[in-house]
């Protein structure tokens, strides 16, 4: 395995997983002797830290998604396959796809991690999770839906079950999307529509812990906390919740009524993880070596969501893109040294810090020794999610839509949605 690559041989290179790990590390392999394939089962790279945007009419599916093959076009020694990876054999070397098998010399698994219902996948339908475009859009359709049946409903119960928003998980994801549909309640659709007032929407943010961005420090979960206040919405914590049925969630013991359920907690790993034989945690990630591959396989690689790395802070390491963007790499340059014959390194994580943002003017950042709130912060969000858009052209496109979004609070187009005849709640069309 450590001897150097032949001539004629030029290693095989499969990347599963075409997220931020997966990209990245193709990327750095740009000018590597090897042949690189990057499988992934959709077409595009999303920009999952903008999805809420999407799913918030703020932007639309195209500006936060890019075709991998677009990305990779001039990376020759690089090719893409639209496929789903279904199971990995280690011990030979092999990946089985949908369609064929695939053998490598060295193997990038960077299949990344979904929510999980903690036992309850029944739950879904009623409480959809946002980690795809589908998904957004479907959340999205859900949102504007509510309030068109709300115009019309005459029984005042059943109006305000359609004008109640529950979001379930009090991290960065459930904190954006309870700042932003109270932001489109107060001010976006303020003046659309005649029988409602879309002000009178109660949007409830719901976790189980003891308070909200539990992974930031006290002070700036408690300014997050109050900047949710301020654009209207309500913050329940301590309220872990038990039940979940169509229009009706059950928290910390009451039921709420409620025609939208938002489900942003928990995570669950990419079942592709299994197939490995490697040891897993208790979410289903990866137990990987210091230098990120896994135990008796050292050409076996394993990134970004799907590992756990403990061997820094005795923690695994945050689910963030930054995490995966510097493993990708990590893990690239030590297939390199691989290739050459070297020994491999241990990855170590330089943590630049959190953003988290609150409506269109607040945020929070715990950026080390730097923790601020407000405007100022939200700007910083800004710039950080533009600068790091993988599709590099639309960055100024992407710039120019929020910009006019923020000063006309108009969403436009993006405020479209499907038929409403045939929208149920707890149910996908
Ligand atoms: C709504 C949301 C908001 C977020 N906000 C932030 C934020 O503000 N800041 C931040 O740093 N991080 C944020 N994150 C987390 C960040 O997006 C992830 O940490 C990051 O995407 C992980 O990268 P990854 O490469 O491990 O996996 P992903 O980016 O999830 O990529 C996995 C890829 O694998 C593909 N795939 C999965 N299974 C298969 C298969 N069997 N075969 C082929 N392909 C497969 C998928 O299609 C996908 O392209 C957010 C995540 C979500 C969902």
């Amino acid at each position: 395995m450590n001897a150097p690559a032949s001539s004629l041989h030029k290693p095989q290179v499969v990347i599963i997983g075409a997220g931020f790990g997966g990209l990245y590390a193709a990327r750095a392999l740009k000018h590597a002797p090897v042949e690189i394939t990057v499988i992934d089962r959709r077409n595009h790279h999303l920009f999952q830290p903008l999805l809420y945007q999407v799913a918030t009419a703020g932007l639309s599916p195209g500006d936060i998604a890019y075709p991998i093959r677009a990305v990779l076009a001039r990376q020759m020694n690089a090719r893409v396959l639209l496929e789903e990876a279904l199971e990995i054999d280690p011990a030979t070397r092999t990946v089985k796809l949908c369609d064929g098998v695939l053998k490598y010399d060295y193997l990038i698994l960077a299949t990344g991690a979904s929510h999980a219902y903690f036992g309850h996948d029944d739950w879904e339908p009623f409480a959809p999770g946002l980690k795809s475009l589908e998904d957004a859009l479907e959340i999205r359709r859900r949102i504007l839906v509510a309030f068109e049946r709300a115009e019309r409903e005459t029984d005042a119960a059943q109006k305000n079950e359609l004008l109640t928003f529950v979001i379930v998980g009090g991290g960065p994801t459930g904190v954006e999307l309870a700042g932003a549909i109270a932001e489109i309640s107060r001010q976006v659709l303020v003046r659309d529509f005649r029988a409602i007032n879309p002000k009178d929407a109660r949007v409830l943010l719901v976790e189980a812990g003891p308070r909200i961005l539990p992974s930031y420090p006290e002070d700036l979960s408690a300014a997050a906390e109050v900047s949710l206040k301020k654009l209207g919405a309500e913050v329940r914590t301590k309220c872990p919740v038990t039940a979940v049925r169509e229009s009706q969630v059950v928290v910390g013991g009451e039921c709420l009524h409620a025609a939208t359920v938002l489900w942003a907690a928990g995570v669950a790993a990419s079942p592709l993880a299994r197939s490995l034989s490697a040891p897993l945690d208790k979410v289903g990630r990866v137990m990987v070596e210091p230098d990120l591959s896994i135990p008796g396989h050292p050409e076996t690689f394993v990134i970004g969501d799907l590992a756990n790395f403990p061997h820094q802070t005795g923690r695994p390491l945050p689910g963030v893109a930054p995490v995966a963007i510097q493993q990708g790499r990590h893990a690239a340059r030590n297939i390199l040294r691989l290739v050459k014959g070297q020994p491999s390194e241990p990855f170590k994580y330089l943590d630049k810090g959190r953003l988290a943002t609150i409506g269109r003017a607040a945020g929070v950042a715990d950026l080390g020794s730097l923790k601020f709130s407000g405007y100022i912060a939200w700007l910083a969000w800004l710039f950080v999610h533009i600068f790091f858009l993988i599709g590099f052209r639309n960055r100024f496109v992407v710039l120019f839509e929020w910009a006019w979004a923020y000063f006309t609070n108009q969403r436009g187009a993006r405020l479209i949605t499907g038929d409403v005849d045939k929208v149920r709640p707890g149910t996908r069309p």
